[in-house]
């Protein structure tokens, strides 16, 4: 009997993570063949704007499917107008492939969702679910209830050995925003994805007026970050008018000091691997402070930011001694906009207008003993800042 693994998806772009998975699952269940289906439209998961036609995801999953002859590619899900739904899909191949055992291969991410999907009955029925683990630290814990629930619908539900990679095609599209996703992309994908300019690997970002800036980073950043941005950059407006700064170059480092923010840490020094970037002990230590460099190299070769600028993004985060004015700006504004919400933000708002020195050696201050009930390290930078305001 023909055992084939069903492994769908968006695929938008197709990664390493899902070839790398779909080739250990079928080692791991013993599969004859994996099926690779990319969908046209999942339903409930909106595919943004921007992205390549379901005819381009389909020949992107061709070319990094290619190497690999236990790897499939079906167009039937492509072909077929509107929402793709996994019983038609299941349907069509027990047709096409009367008496074959037919596996369904999830992402542990899909796990929790899948009793939910239409006809989900229908589906454990018609074939069996091999959950195929992708990391994170939420998984361990979600990993048995997900099983739980399947198994009490009757599916025959398996959890595959997998080496997981971390990586989504949401982050990847933001690396090839930022040139930097070759890590995780097959060689003839990339090479597809630049002739043909997609996910924004021809677009010129330079110098953009601040509707389209905004528009673009907005793109860019998570959904729940998007207030606190355009927060920073209306406080910062009102910031340099205060003291003097230069008011456009305020509004593009608030627009811009977050741009790399949704990269975790490990894609942080995919960033700084890929742009050449040398780093000190205490980033490597800390990827998740690296937010404030990684942003700055982007503002500087992404979109062509002057280096003011690019300074105040670079500093945003720790602070360091001898800020400028605009530097300080950032900082405080960072700390202080409309959507924060701390005891002392009122003190440290009031401040940033009366007298910018002390509302940045505040914030410094309330950064530290922040720190340290979290046991946490303290940058170099953020020490040396305290210094120069203390000697000030
Ligand atoms: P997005 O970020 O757009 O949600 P995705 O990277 O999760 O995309 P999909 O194309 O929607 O990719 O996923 C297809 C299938 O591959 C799903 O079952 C998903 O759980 C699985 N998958 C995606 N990335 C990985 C990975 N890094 N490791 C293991 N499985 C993965």
């Amino acid at each position: 009997m023909e055992r084939i693994g069903i492994f769908g998806g968006t695929f938008n772009p197709p990664h390493i993570g899902h070839i790398r998975s779909a080739l250990r699952g079928a080692e791991a269940l013993g599969l004859d063949k994996v099926l690779l289906i990319p969908a046209r439209q999942v339903p409930g998961k909106q595919i943004p704007a921007d992205s390549p036609t379901p005819e381009q995801r389909l020949e992107m999953v061709r070319l990094a499917a290619a190497a690999h002859p236990v790897l499939e590619v079906s167009d039937l899900e492509v072909s077929r107008q509107g929402d793709s739904y996994t019983w038609q899909t299941l349907h069509a191949l027990q047709e096409r492939y009367p008496g074959a055992e037919l596996t369904l291969m999830v992402g542990s991410d899909m796990l929790l969702s899948l009793p939910k999907w239409q006809q989900a009955e229908r589906i454990v029925k018609a074939a069996a679910i091999a959950v195929l683990p992708r990391g994170g630290r939420q998984e361990k814990n979600l990993l048995p209830a997900g099983v739980t629930a399947l198994e009490s619908m009757g599916a025959k539900v398996t959890v595959a050995e997998n080496i997981p990679c971390e990586i989504s095609s949401t982050q990847l599209r933001r690396l090839l925003a930022f040139r930097c996703a070759s890590e995780f992309l097959d060689p003839a994908v990339e090479d597809y994805i630049v002739k043909n300019g997609l996910y924004h690997t021809a677009s010129d970002w330079k110098n953009l007026p601040m509707d389209r800036l905004e528009q673009v980073v907005i793109g860019l950043l998570n959904p729940n970050r998007v207030r606190h941005v355009l927060g920073c950059r209306d406080t910062a407006v009102e910031l340099a008018k205060r003291w003097g700064a230069d008011t456009v170059d305020a509004a593009r480092a608030g627009m811009l000091h977050d741009v790399t923010k949704a990269l975790d840490g490990p894609l942080q020094l995919t960033l700084c691997r890929a742009y050449g970037t040398l780093l000190d002990d205490f980033s490597k230590k800390y990827p998740k402070t690296l937010h404030a460099l990684t942003g700055s190299l982007v503002a500087e070769r992404i979109f062509g930011e002057n280096k003011a600028v690019v300074s105040a993004i670079r500093h945003h985060t720790t602070g360091k001694a001898d800020m400028n004015v605009l530097e300080a700006i950032i900082y405080v504004a960072d700390y202080m906009e409309p959507n924060r919400d701390f005891p002392g933000v009122e003190e440290l708002r009031a401040l940033a207008f009366s007298d910018l020195q002390a509302a940045l050696k505040l914030g410094l201050e309330m950064t530290l003993v922040h720190l340290k009930n979290q046991g946490s390290e303290v940058s170099p930078e953020s020490r040396q800042a305290l210094d120069w305001l203390k000697r000030g």
